[in-house]
């Protein structure tokens, strides 16, 4: 599924799903007009390593320090300075790693079907499985010094208390959900196991489901595969919005009953390993790493249900422009509002002209950084034969700079992509300026709302520079459709989510036949069936086993708290300017220096209160507001 604006997999990773199209490559190497250079511009992997020889080389030299990181085992106890020689060797061990995975998964993505590149990723990847091999037993004896020894280790020694204060703690943290050797060695094993439902799933999902073939109106024949079904249900055509909704959802609805035990092994597993490690939920396990409070996902769930009346407001004006007389239907979602025969396109140079005129409200400081970014070979931007698809940045290479995949196409999409990921970029720098390499990590909760914000300046920015009413309501209809597709359809997922593990907690069965059940209910509640706001058909109830992101242990959530986040964050900063804008940076500067929670907490916004979920509906209304001005 790729309807999210963003996605952040883990840590310093962000993707994000575009078009891949055709190519476009500089060779000359005079110097050429700004929107020549920009757009031809590739990255340069050299400023990594100036050469695949050299990458081996270091290869080498790095595997070798990670085979010596047991030496330390079983010495942590002996002093303050031991313990921080190990966990110093064991950094700069992961930080080589990191550069040398950089480069390898990076020049891979340059053409996949290079075999080279690719073996050069999977070696890189064998080093992360060595070094968390050799350092198995770090956390453990960590825990087994206990918090008082460790507080005097870093009352002693300032390099403890300053680099690794984090790790430790986070490591403390966890005493209460740790077992004995024997218990983790025996739920270590099962890992396997419990990645099963997973990979069953994709196996269904990509490859083994036949998906329908279906003849259009226009005499098209198409086979609805998850692509081609994301691409024709936005079809102007409500006949064959039915057509690709019925065949699509008939398909699935053949497989429900599989669909739904796969998917309670996935959810039994999280609450097997919730209970063995003895939280009192799968949700609170889910949100440990975190150390996000329960209140925060339970808040984003009541809040988004206070909101629905915004939500049924923008399907009762989607219904009216698009001329729909009778029942509005799930079809409708997706066809765009606002028709137009000029479409805006925007090359790359356009791209960074609008992206800093957006963000000049952040201020010098920023706005300096990303023009640094836009000077330096940082982007492979262009579309090309056997490039990775999507949009991505990488920042795990700390003490060099970002490097961002994109694959611009020249609509809105591709525009406002470009925003987002150098939001990703723009926090990296702030994070690798302002923290050392043990506290640069941030978490997803974070990053995202610092790419969304980004999002969100240029929508407005583009609404305010629009020259023709058409043209506003283009940019309004985006902004519009972006809220219900990030936060009212993820805090579905969400809510699903959490009632599917409630059903396994409290005892009850859960087939597929069941989930479909709680989904209509869900499907019903947030699109306004019983307030004749939509009509939701039953046979598109089986929505839930196309959502690959049920596998992923409560992770849809951090879309809709960071979209909500980011409205907070930019209302704020187009009102109060500056002061506002110093404490959203702020907040990137602190990197992974704290937990999510605590450093938006510190930045004036509590994500467990009402108030960032309230300031996002308030932006839907006012975005409604202006389209109902316009078109009076
Ligand atoms: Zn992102």
């Amino acid at each position: 599924m790729a309807s999210f604006p963003g996605c952040v997999r883990s840590g310093f990773w962000a993707a994000l799903m575009v078009l891949a199209l055709g190519a476009a490559f500089a060779s000359d190497g005079t110097a050429a007009p700004a929107a020549q250079k920009t757009d031809t511009a590739m990255w340069d992997l050299s400023d990594l390593y100036p050469s695949p020889e050299a990458w081996a080389a270091e290869y080498d030299e790095v595997k070798n320090e990670a085979q010596r990181l047991d030496v330390y085992k079983g010495s942590l106890g002996a002093g303050a300075a031991r313990l921080l020689q190990a966990l110093d060797a064991v950094a700069a061990v992961n930080k080589q790693a990191s550069r040398l995975f950089t480069y390898a998964s990076l020049k891979a993505d340059e053409d996949l079907s290079n075999a080279r590149n690719q073996e050069r990723k999977q070696s890189a990847g064998a080093l992360n499985t060595l070094i968390g091999e050799k350092t198995a037993w770090l956390a453990p004896e960590i825990l087994a010094l206990g918090q008082a020894k460790v507080r005097a280790f870093e009352h002693e020694n300032s390099g403890l208390a300053t680099r690794h204060d984090f790790f430790l703690n986070n490591i403390l943290r966890a005493a209460p959900h740790t077992l004995g050797l024997e218990s983790e060695s025996v739920l270590a094993a099962a890992g396997d196991v419990l990645q099963q439902p997973d990979s069953i799933y994709g196996q269904l999902a990509n490859s083994d489901l036949p998906y329908p073939m279906v003849t259009l109106s226009d005499g098209t024949k198409v086979q609805l595969d998850q692509s081609a079904y994301e691409k024709y249900r936005q079809s102007p055509n409500r006949t064959d919005r039915k057509l690709v909704f019925d065949s699509f959802w008939g398909a699935w609805k053949k497989y429900e009953s599989t669909d739904g035990a796969i998917l309670s092994a996935q959810i039994m597993g999280n609450v097997f390993l919730a209970k063995a490690r003895k939280y009192d939920n799968a949700l609170s396990a889910a949100l440990f790493p975190d150390n996000m409070p329960e209140a925060v996902y339970r808040t984003l769930v009541a809040q988004a249900n206070a909101g629905l009346p915004t939500l049924h407001r923008y399907f009762g004006l989607r219904k009216r422009l698009l001329g729909i007389t009778g029942e509005l239907e799930y079809y409708d979602v997706y066809p765009t509002m606002f028709p137009s025969r000029n479409v805006p396109k925007f090359s790359l140079a356009d791209s960074e002209r609008l992206t800093l005129a957006a963000v000049a409200p952040y201020g010098e400081e920023y706005v300096g950084l990303l023009k640094r970014g836009f000077a330096g070979k940082w982007t492979d931007p262009l579309p090309r034969p056997h490039k990775a698809a999507g949009a991505y940045m990488n920042g795990s290479a700390y003490n060099v700079h970002p490097y961002l995949l994109l694959n611009h196409n020249e609509d809105y999409g591709g525009l406002s992509t470009f925003a987002h990921e150098w939001g990703h970029a723009v926090h990296t720098l702030l994070t690798t300026k302002h923290q050392p390499y043990e506290k640069a990590n941030y978490s997803t909760f974070v990053a995202e709302s610092a790419a969304i914000a980004n999002e969100m300046l240029l929508n407005d920015y583009m609404v305010a520079q629009a020259r023709t009413s058409e043209e506003k309501l283009y940019y309004l209809g985006e902004g519009l459709e972006s809220i219900r597709g990030t936060f009212f359809r993820q805090v579905m997922f969400a809510e699903f989510e959490l009632a599917i593990h409630e059903e396994i907690e409290q005892g009850r069965p859960l087939s597929g036949a069941r989930m479909t059940e709680i989904y209509c209910g869900l499907l019903k509640k947030y699109h306004g069936d019983a307030q004749g706001v939509m009509q939701i058909d039953p046979a598109y109830c089986i929505e839930w086993a196309f959502v690959p992101h049920f596998f992923y242990n409560f992770y849809v959530y951090q879309y809709a708290t960071s979209m909500a986040g980011a409205a907070e964050f930019t209302h704020a900063i187009e009102h109060e300017g500056r002061p506002a804008a110093e404490r959203f940076l702020t907040m990137l500067r602190a990197g992974g220096s704290d937990y999510p929670y605590e450093l938006y907490k510190r930045a004036g916004i509590d994500m467990a209160s009402p108030a960032p979920y309230q300031a996002l509906i308030a932006r839907m209304d006012r975005i409604m507001d202006q389209i109902e001005a316009v078109k009076r």
